[in-house]
């Protein structure tokens, strides 16, 4: 039987392409490696941009985390700055007229709420189906499970988080040598809505509010990361509030420290024969600017708009693909090179940089326009 579409993994951005195809007259398949009601990854804070939102919201999903208590903070202010050096910048929502910068919500209870919104479909989904290989033909792509059966489509949209299932895409790799560091804080005060970015020696810190405490995003080199876990509760708040300074005020607790590796990835052409690869799979990106998840949300809700708009026999052939491609080259590129220069120009300390970019801050912070420029990158990516 050939489906027009079958999706491999229903992670965040898997789960968005397959919900919002799901109104259409189409035939979808999802395989995924996780078994049903199970979520795989740890948590992680993760920064959305009111544009990733407005999509939420269309998609049902939005309404669905607003009902549990506490799963989604609006980010209020962004304080910026860098530590060893003037400058220093403040992006506040009221101040643009918006109802936030941004919200967190954490990946599990964003996965939760896009499995329960899809389980509520008529989408056939395989949980518990690891796919080994993607391969595709002029006719057709076929999908092959570890185990169990092949499954044949017009389009295949690779959303596995690696695209390691994906054969003939090529990824460029860049690795920062650096790891981010993320766990659970809490201090006294509320955080109001309050969000950091600091620039430190080793690389950016972030404290994204959410629910009752911060999520911590401290970015530094493998080695240190290894010396920070083996710390005790106490000795890690005492190291934190060293590296990071006192503007955050005095944290008393911390949970749930973990790390991950730092890399760039990305495919220049993030298609194949009948194949497309999306969200994670075909871009990889460092969480300085929290750019990644809102960039595969994006190639989501594109690629089911070129889908839903292409007939069916032409799902899936290479003027549909060309035209998803272009449709999505100057957003994808504009993240990856955002976040890519962010990294180098605050992530590293060579002198020379640093006055700089305390002016960068000093003026961003000065020039309304240059402000509002900013934002807009943050909220909606660049078109
Ligand atoms: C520390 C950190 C902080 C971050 N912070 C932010 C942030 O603030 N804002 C932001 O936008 N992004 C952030 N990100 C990035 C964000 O987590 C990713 O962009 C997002 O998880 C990508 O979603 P995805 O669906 O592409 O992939 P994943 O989340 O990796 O999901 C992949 C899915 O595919 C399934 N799968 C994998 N392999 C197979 C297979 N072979 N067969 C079948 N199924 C398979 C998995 O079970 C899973 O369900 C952060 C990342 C890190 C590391």
């Amino acid at each position: 039987m050939l489906h027009d579409v079958a999706i491999v993994g229903a992670g965040p951005v898997g789960a968005t392409l397959a919900l919002a195809l799901a109104d259409g007259d189409l035939d979808v398949v999802v395989l995924d490696a996780r078994a049903s009601g199970e979520i795989l990854r740890g948590d992680r804070s993760l920064a959305l941009s009111h544009g990733a939102r407005l999509v939420l919201e269309r998609l049902g999903v939005w309404a669905e985390l607003g009902a549990l208590a506490d799963a989604v903070t609006p980010i209020a202010q962004i304080d910026i700055s860098q530590a060893g050096g003037f400058g220093r910048a403040t992006l506040d929502a009221a101040e643009q007229g918006l109802p936030a910068l941004g919200y967190v919500v954490s990946y599990r209870a964003l996965q939760a709420a896009l499995d329960r919104a899809l389980a509520r479909t008529r989408t056939t989904i395989r949980h518990g189906v690891a796919v080994a290989s993607v391969g595709g033909t002029p006719a057709y792509a076929a999908v092959n499970p570890e185990c169990g059966d092949l499954e044949l489509a017009r389009l295949a949209a690779v959303a596995d988080g690696s695209g390691a299932a994906v054969a003939g895409i090529a990824r460029r790799r860049h690795d920062y040598g650096q790891v981010a560091l993320i766990g659970k804080l809490w201090r006294a005060a509320a955080h109001a809505g309050l969000a950091y970015e600091r620039f430190t020696p080793d690389g950016p810190v972030a404290l994204l509010p959410e629910g009752d405490h911060y999520g911590l995003v401290w970015t530094t080199t493998p080695a240190r990361a290894q010396e920070l876990l083996a710390l005790d509760d106490a000795g890690f708040l005492a190291a934190l509030g060293r590296h990071f300074g006192t503007s955050a005020g005095r944290f008393d607790r911390v949970a749930d420290r973990r790390t991950f590796p730092l890399v760039l990835e990305y495919a220049r052409e993030p298609t194949a024969a009948r194949t497309v690869a999306l969200g994670n799979a075909a871009q990889t990106l460092h969480p300085v600017a929290g750019q990644g998840f809102n960039v595969g949300l994006r190639d989501a809700w594109q690629l089911a708009q070129v889908i839903v708009d292409t007939p069916r026999e032409e799902i899936g052939d290479r003027t549909m693909l060309a035209r998803y491609v272009r449709a999505r080259r100057a957003d994808r590129m504009a993240g990856i090179a955002f976040t890519h220069g962010l990294v180098n120009v605050f992530g590293n300390d060579l002198p020379f940089v640093r006055w700089p970019r305390g002016l960068a801050l000093t003026l961003l912070d000065a020039l309304p326009p240059l402000k509002r420029a900013f934002i807009r990158t943050m909220l909606f990516g660049l078109r």
